[in-house]
């Protein structure tokens, strides 16, 4: 794609990264097959190639964000089935992080929209408060009909609805930071302990901790380490994201330096797709660009490093048949595809993969707090193909897609991290114990 930027113009470096993307994007249209908000919508604008174009406008022409490009952008999943589907390699991630980050400098939302954004950025990464969130979303719920027909508050009902009938209890590893490993020692590595995910299911990380000590590796929680920075980065609000992700950087680069790191552990798959993009991130800050890259070079999902171990003593070889959901930032983001799959089949498992698996389930972040009517489309598209594989629990290895999912279906839904913690000697999934 020609574009026509002024010099002047790319000397701001995020400016020269999209004109990069831009001239690589050879207008093809093959994206718009695969893009949820294209196939759901029908419209050039809703697609990558349509957004494109919308972006490429904005910031040839220096112009402030409008209304019409932060609808379409908005619509956005950044699940990045269309970079898995690009023939031509188009980096769409950092464009649409670029058109995202420029529409929260340069556009005014209604005061609503606004506010709605404001309390996620200000309660979601802080696991104290989302603790506190879920509780007064748990008195409300009785009264979500209500909520849905007053004006104002209705923009609350989507996070009301989703939040947990029942709050797990606080994990029994809650306040431990360090988790030696059984037998003789093989590895150590950071686990990272995530905001959300701590509150909604401490059992995950807990499944993780234990299927990682018994194979021989120590695992700590990097001191100090909090909320990655994805939530708010997908929102545009970059000078909180690098805030957070500086303090998570720091704390992971103190346990390097404490006694060594394999790797940064992720369960949390969206939160894995941003941290190996940190070197990216801080690439100008003199500060911060090497310890990003290193970073970035150790995170790997729990899949990625459960395959690079020789996972010992399978305990409870169970042929329990499952539907692997591929959350969008693992398949999309971080193009990890068929390990988790393969890790469930050793193990015992039966995997059985729903129709359009490369689409979303509506999850993506926020999103299915921001854009609920959309997200509700995708996710009843998604639970109708996972049902119809026949299958008895649904795994996925993220937080946001289990909780979008399981809000749709009676199914059990876990983490294949607990799946695969289970047929290696731990207990029993508790979602699965009825
Ligand atoms: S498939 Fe790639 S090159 Fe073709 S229009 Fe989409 S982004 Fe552009
Ligand atoms: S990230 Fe997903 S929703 Fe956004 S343009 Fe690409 S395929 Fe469509």
């Amino acid at each position: 794609m020609q574009t026509n930027f002024t010099l002047a113009q790319l000397a701001d470096p995020d400016t020269a990264v999209s004109e990069k993307i831009l001239r690589s994007c050879v207008h093809c249209g093959f994206c718009t097959a695969t893009c949820p908000t294209y196939v759901l919508l029908g419209d050039e604008l809703d697609s990558p190639r349509g957004r494109i174009y919308l972006i490429k406008d904005m910031l040839e022409n220096d112009k402030p964000a409008n209304e019409e490009v932060t609808l379409h952008i908005d619509r956005c999943l950044s699940c990045l089935a269309c970079m898995t589907t690009c023939p031509s390699g188009v980096d769409y991630m950092h464009l649409v992080d670029h058109a995202r980050a420029r529409i929260n400098d340069t556009y005014r939302r209604p005061w609503l929209d606004r506010a709605v954004r404001d309390v996620i950025a200000a309660v979601l990464p802080y696991p104290a408060r989302f603790r506190a969130a879920m509780v007064a979303a748990f008195v409300a719920r009785p009264f979500l009909g209500l909520i849905r027909r007053v004006p104002g508050l209705s923009r609350l009902a989507p996070m009301i609805a989703l939040a947990p009938a029942r709050l797990p209890r606080r994990s029994r590893n809650a306040g431990k930071n360090a988790f030696p490993a059984e037998g003789e020692r093989k590895g150590r590595v950071a686990l990272l302990r995530g905001c959300a995910q701590s509150v909604l299911d401490p059992g995950i990380n807990a499944a993780a901790v234990r299927l990682l000590t018994r194979q021989g590796i120590e695992v700590v929680f990097a001191e100090g380490d909090g909320c990655c920075g994805a939530l708010v980065h997908h929102m545009g609000r970059r000078q909180e994201s690098h805030a957070q992700a500086k303090t998570a950087i720091d704390a992971w680069i103190k346990a390097i330096d404490a006694g060594g790191l394999d790797a940064i552990v992720v369960t949390t798959s969206g939160c894995g797709t941003t941290i190996k993009d940190y070197g990216f991130m801080f690439r100008d800050d003199p500060d911060y660009a090497d310890k990003a890259r290193r970073v970035s070079e150790l995170a790997k999902d729990i899949s990625e490093y459960l395959e690079t171990l020789d996972l010992a003593a399978l305990a409870n070889p169970s042929k329990v048949v499952v539907a692997y959901h591929a959350a969008c930032s693992l398949q999309h983001g971080q193009q990890v595809k068929t390990t988790p799959k393969a890790l469930l089949v050793k193990a015992g498992f039966e995997v059985r993969e729903p129709a359009e698996a490369h689409l979303c389930c509506g999850s993506a972040g926020t999103y299915n707090m921001l854009q609920p009517e959309l997200s509700a489309r995708l996710r009843e598209r998604k639970v109708a193909n996972i049902e119809a594989t026949g299958a008895a629990v649904v795994t996925a290895g993220n937080i946001g897609c289990i909780t979008q999912i399981g809000a749709g279906t009676k199914l059990p839904i876990v983490h294949t991290v607990e799946l695969l913690d289970w047929a290696y000697g731990g207990p029993r999934p508790a979602r699965l114990t009825g």
